[in-house]
């Protein structure tokens, strides 16, 4: 492991200053990051902690009833915030099923959504994709937790339960550096593979997410998050689903587990379901539609049947 420094941030300014040095990265409950560094996954010269900027783990409603999150907003707060229980239950959930209660505890959701895969390869250094290498060495491997839709020429899935259940609720982060911020759709904050297999994220050096908007037009109605795991507690998801019929109207689903990134069902699988009067039958027929697209690798086929299944869990559900 090469040394490093530590900074507490005293403030969003600071922060960016900071992160603005060579190999400086920030760092939240550092749950993640002081593993990947053990790993050698990453070799930073400063960890920047994100946590002492004052409002930066805020979790609060605007005037529109809008959602505000800071980036250094613990996991568990989101998960319990009666704001999030009572009008965006999808996320309080896929916030709830995030590891262990010391992981929601330590963990923020900057550093949940910037989390890095959970590979085995990348983890252990095997030459790949994501460090530096020109191969997908789980191709030919062991692949059964990667992805089945959306992959290539990487095939790691992201480990975030909140990205989720954020994608199904059109959520928006914030990304701040030295040179300002930018707003970015949650659909557009996970790059796909194929155009960047080195990383996950448009978060380049720099930069970090400051916070996480959640819209007021996706409250209410029906809301679930569903996971799962390999085992019963504290695992990553095999699969997850993010189903959404806000009061506002319309339904959205997010798949997890299954591809690069949170995967956003087809919009016109999403519109008949909102149209409603969906019988066995044409519900079994809109799941296999939702994964037209998928192509599993040699171990993890078991996948698309527990998406299929998910899916029409949750469109049962949001027909109730
Ligand atoms: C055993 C185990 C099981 C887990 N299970 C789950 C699970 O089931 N579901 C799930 O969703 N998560 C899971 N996690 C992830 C964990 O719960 C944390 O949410 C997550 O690792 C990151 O939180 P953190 O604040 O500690 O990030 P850190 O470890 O501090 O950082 C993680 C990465 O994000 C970067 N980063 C940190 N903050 C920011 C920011 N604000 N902006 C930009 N980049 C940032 C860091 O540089 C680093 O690369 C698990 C982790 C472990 C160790």
């Amino acid at each position: 492991m090469s040394p490093f420094t530590y900074h507490r941030a005293t403030s969003t300014d600071d922060a960016a200053a900071r992160l603005a040095g060579a190999r400086a990265v920030p760092m939240g409950g550092g749950t993640d990051l002081l593993v990947a560094i053990d790993e050698g996954v990453v070799a930073p010269a400063q960890l920047v902690d994100l946590r002492g900027v004052p409002g930066a783990d805020a979790v609060a409603l605007d005037a529109r009833g809008a959602l505000r999150i800071g980036g250094a907003a613990r996991v568990h707060d989101v998960a319990r915030h009666p704001a999030v229980l009572e009008r965006w239950p999808a996320l309080a959930q896929a916030c709830e099923a995030v590891g262990s209660p010391t992981l929601r505890q330590m963990g923020t959701m900057g550093g949940n959504l910037c989390q890095r895969p959970r590979c085995w390869y990348f983890r252990r250094g095997v030459s790949c994709f994501k460090n530096g290498g020109d191969e997908c060495p789980a191709v030919d491997g062991e692949n059964q937790y990667l992805a089945v839709i959306g992959g290539g020429p990487c095939h790691a899935v992201h480990p975030s339960d909140p990205a989720v259940a954020l994608t199904a609720l059109e959520a928006t982060v914030e990304i701040t550096s030295a040179g300002g911020t930018r707003t970015v759709p949650i659909a557009a904050f996970f790059v796909p593979p194929a155009e960047a297999p080195e990383r996950e994220t448009v978060v380049g050096p720099g930069e970090f997410v400051s916070a996480i908007g959640v819209p007021a037009v996706s409250a209410g109605g029906v809301q679930r998050y569903h996971k799962l795991m390999q085992r019963e507690a504290w695992d990553f998801a095999l699969v997850s689903i993010a189903a959404v019929r806000p009061a506002a109207g319309g339904v959205r689903m997010a798949l997890g587990g299954v591809a690069p990134g949170p995967w956003r069902v087809n919009s016109s699988v999403e519109e008949d379901v909102a149209s409603g009067g969906l019988d066995d039958d044409s519900i079994s027929a809109l799941a296999e539609r939702a994964l037209y697209d998928a192509q599993p690798l040699s171990k993890n086929g078991y996948k698309i049947e527990m998406a299929g299944a998910l899916l029409r869990q949750a469109m049962r559900e949001l027909a109730t």
